[in-house]
């Protein structure tokens, strides 16, 4: 049986691990942390096929869905075909909807326009003062807090799995005998196949690599608000986000006109995800220069509170938790970065704030590299 090394214990990592374990090869599992605690337990939990590009990212995100329908079956991560809306709050933003719902990938995607009415027909709770919604039947949510360990669980099924935690890569060669990783204290493992995906920690033992690659971080904050009392059928988002996703990017966006100050300043959308316990993770907005600030700025929570009540036509439930988090993206063409470092050796990061939604087809094309 041929061993694959993986590194990292994010989502790009655990699925590479999934989909090795499934094909038949050994896993070695490692990750620096006593428990992952990056991007991937920091995110919304959306696997959000709405606003991928039409084309080549589009195909990668509807086999991700599909991939993640089928891993969700088998392993307790709260996955959930819960779709999602997207909300217009005036006749401008209805009316770009509308051009989305008729874009010629629309049925592809599972978009549809529906008006103030039929969007409270199925959503009863928002009953705000807004226009109508774009629904995304293929959107799709998991639990971050429940992902990487409910892969885990799974992947004890399959004797080949270790996972080790607390294994801090910090080296790295190839010989004859394959690829070999160490840490500082000399530890070392070795197999046929590597595939280093440490989000964005694109220094220590692979900064060589990436030294000209096309990536940046990007930071978000983030939050969770106490329980609704009511449970939502679908994901949200609103109008801003159709300027951030490029399936929306031909569409007569100057139609939405400038944003908010609050949103334009921290380059926000609403995005919202009810959890399976009833509380709502809420956010983003978008940090690009680095150094990064080390604080949760206040203005644009209450910028989402405002579109929220807008939304929901009440108060809603007050924030009882903040956070931010840091993914790696890639600034080419390329939907994420995938560098070779030695052969059967691959570096896999750069999914951006589509990592989480195209893991599972990410994973799928180093796999598929792979012999047993
Ligand atoms: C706030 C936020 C919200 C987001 N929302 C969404 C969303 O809803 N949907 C979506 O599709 N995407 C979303 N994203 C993006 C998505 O979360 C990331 O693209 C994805 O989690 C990246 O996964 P990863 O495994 O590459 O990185 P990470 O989750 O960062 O995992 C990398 C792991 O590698 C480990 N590691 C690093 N270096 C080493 C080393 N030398 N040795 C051993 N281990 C190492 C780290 O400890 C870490 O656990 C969001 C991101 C953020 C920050």
């Amino acid at each position: 049986m041929k061993r694959a090394l993986i590194v990292g214990g994010g989502i790009i990592g655990t699925m590479h691990a999934v989909l090795a374990a499934e094909k038949g090869l050994e896993v070695i599992h490692l990750e620096r942390d006593m428990k992952p605690q990056s991007a991937s337990v920091r995110n919304f939990g959306l696997i959000w096929v709405s606003g991928r590009l039409a084309g080549t990212e589009l195909d990668l995100a509807l086999r991700a869905r599909e991939l993640w329908g089928k891993i969700g079956g088998k392993a307790e991560i709260g996955f959930r075909a819960n779709g999602s809306l997207t909300v217009a709050q005036n006749d401008d933003e209805y009316t770009v909807m509308q051009e989305a719902a008729s874009m010629a990938d629309a049925d592809l995607r599972g978009f549809k326009v529906l008006d103030r009415n039929q969007t409270i027909a199925l959503e009863p709770e928002l009953a705000g003062n807004y226009r109508g919604s774009l629904q995304c039947t293929t959107d799709a949510a998991v639990e971050p807090s429940l992902l990487l360990g409910g892969l885990r669980e799974y992947l004890k099924s399959f004797p080949g799995y270790t996972w080790i935690p607390e294994f801090e890569a910090v080296d790295f060669y190839h010989d004859d005998n394959g690829n070999h990783v160490t840490d500082i204290s000399g530890r070392k493992y070795s197999g046929d196949y590597l595939a280093v995906c440490a989000g964005a920690a694109h220094k220590g033992f692979i900064e060589e690599h990436l030294e000209k690659a096309p990536l940046r971080k990007v930071r978000l904050q983030m939050a969770a608000t106490a329980p609704l009392g009511a449970t939502l059928g679908h994901s949200l988002a609103d109008a801003d986000s159709l300027r951030y996703y490029p399936a929306f990017k031909d569409l007569s966006l100057d139609r939405l006109g400038a944003q908010g100050s609050i949103a334009t300043e921290y380059k926000m959308q609403l995005l919202l995800v009810q959890r399976l316990d009833g509380t709502m993770t809420i956010g983003d907005t978008h940090e690009y220069a680095e150094p990064f600030t080390h604080e949760l700025h206040e203005a644009p929570y209450d910028h989402l509170y405002s579109v929220m009540k807008n939304i929901f036509g009440r108060d809603v439930p007050r924030i009882e938790r903040r956070w931010d988090g840091v993914y790696s993206q890639s600034t080419s063409t390329d939907i994420y970065l995938r560098k070779t470092i030695a052969p059967g050796a691959e570096i896999v990061t750069g999914g951006g704030g589509r990592g989480n939604t195209l893991s599972p087809a990410i994973a799928e094309e180093t796999v598929n590299q792979w012999s047993l």
